[in-house]
């Protein structure tokens, strides 16, 4: 059998040339096509079987090899994100004046699983074993969209893992679990009029936006402290002597439990319901995405720890830390304080000498919620579920930024990258030779799920809305 460390070096520069194709695409949200593209193509050249438009998302695709159990996934992305183009750069310098970048590393997110994919195939072949490896081209992972509709088709229903990561500041394995969220747009409908000569006769929508917001902020006292609760006007009308007819608001909500998010979202639901009775307007509810919180598989994160051990931390030299030091001396100072509570510096005060993390971080902070939200946690509620982390940031980069575009797409980035993709690619293996292990983390996610199995939070029959977000 192949030795997996030693195939993954000898594919570095394919990867790294792959990574950094998608990082110049750099594409939103459903609009990933070139990016899509070339992952594809890399695996079906590689021998895998690829199904294109998966879920009927243009830019979703699952790749295969093999046959019969144990069902093996790895989940990747490669969606960036708008406003924060960047060179490689530690100069504030965009590739695009306004254009989008991978300010949250993407690029190398998905390559990485794919590499792993690609590895877990060699070893498997050339070792005469059983198993099925696939690859989730997952779309809009930023818009906590891609694995949520693709959970609704069913695409991760007969995996019996799934694997993936995200680069960071830290090598280590995660344990924490994030946000459940919603994400929905609230169109309210009026009637225009002259707003100086005869506003009785209007009914104004962006009255009813600005009630409803209004509404929102008084829950806020009353549910709990960490919610979250995040909305922006996309339509506040057009000029102010005449009456809006149309407006709309963009609300996330977000909470620790999924639970949680229906409740207040259905508070913010009568709220709605409310503005529209007090301006005699009328609105429609656009509900774009909802996803789950992670839940974590004590299990599976053992495994991964053992195997992360094995490839240990990214071989950054000096060029690579140099340019960290430039870069961390753009972060704003109250940020890079803030990030400096996190539950990894408590546990372990040394690493706050480090600009860029050159160790390996035992996984802390098992179960912590908070923060940001991911559809990986989608997955994670169908099938055991488990997330590596790399280093692909220096310590304290602000998350979707240009200083995170910039690292993604510097030799620090293709470094995590690496790292990773071996990390997943043992843990697969791992799993492969020891069906006991995943027996075992079946186990654990059945006790976990036995009282709330996973319901999609994006209804049965209902239209993808892939143009919607960016409208
Ligand atoms: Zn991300």
């Amino acid at each position: 059998m192949i030795d997996i460390l030693q195939f993954l070096d000898s594919k570095r520069s394919e990867l790294e040339s792959l990574a950094t194709e998608v990082w110049e695409a750099a594409e939103v949200g459903f609009q990933e096509f070139k990016s899509s593209r070339a992952q594809a193509d890399y695996l079906e050249a590689n021998g895998f079987t690829v199904t294109r438009s998966a879920a009927g998302i243009p830019t979703a695709f699952v790749a295969e090899w093999g046959s019969g159990r144990p069902y093996i996934g790895f989940l990747g992305e490669f969606d960036a994100l708008a406003g924060v183009s960047q060179e490689v750069s530690a100069e504030k310098k965009p590739r695009v004046q306004g254009g989008a970048g991978h300010g949250c590393g993407h690029n190398v997110l998905g390559t990485a699983a794919l590499g792993a994919a690609l590895a877990l195939k060699e070893a498997l072949q050339s070792g005469g074993m059983q198993g099925t490896v696939r690859y989730y081209g997952c779309p809009a992972e930023e818009l906590l969209a891609g694995k949520v509709y693709m959970a609704r088709e069913g695409l991760f229903s007969d995996l019996d893992v799934a694997i993936t990561w995200h680069g960071g500041a830290f090598n280590t394995v995660r344990m924490g679990t994030g946000t459940a969220m919603n994400s929905a747009k609230f169109r309210f409908h009026g009637k225009t009029a002259h707003a100086a000569g005869d506003p009785h006769n209007g009914r104004s929508a962006l009255d009813a936006v600005e009630l409803m917001n209004i509404g929102a902020n008084y829950m806020r006292e009353h549910v709990i402290s960490s919610a979250r609760i995040h909305y922006v006007i996309t339509n506040g009308g057009g000029q102010p002597n005449v009456v809006p007819a149309e407006a709309e608001v963009w609300y996330f909500v977000r909470a620790p439990r999924r639970s949680e998010v229906d409740e207040i979202y259905k508070w913010l639901l009568d709220i709605a319901k409310g503005a529209a009775l007090m301006t005699g307007t009328t609105f429609e509810e656009n509900f774009l995405t909802g996803c789950y919180e992670v839940l974590l598989n004590e299990t599976l994160a053992d495994v991964m720890w053992e195997c992360l051990k094995k490839v240990g931390p990214p071989d950054f030299d000096e060029k690579d830390l140099e340019f960290a030091k430039k870069l961390r001396a753009t972060f704003d100072p109250k940020s890079l304080e803030s990030a400096m509570t996190n539950q990894e510096f408590v546990e372990f005060p040394e690493l706050k000498t480090q600009v860029l993390n050159t160790t390996l971080v035992p996984p802390t902070g098992k179960g912590r919620a908070g923060g940001g939200s991911t559809d990986v946690g989608d997955v994670s509620w169908i099938v055991p579920t488990v997330q590596v982390s790399a280093a692909t940031v220096p310590i304290g980069c602000p998350g979707h930024s240009w200083q995170n575009c910039a690292s993604s797409g510097s030799s620090i980035g293709m470094k995590g990258m690496l790292v990773a993709a071996k990390a997943m690619a043992l843990c697969g293996l791992e799993l492969v030779k020891n069906p006991e292990e995943i027996a075992k983390a079946k186990k654990e996610f059945d006790e976990k799920t036995k009282d709330s199995p996973y319901k999609c939070p994006f209804p049965h029959g209902r239209e993808f809305p892939l143009d919607e977000f960016f409208k």
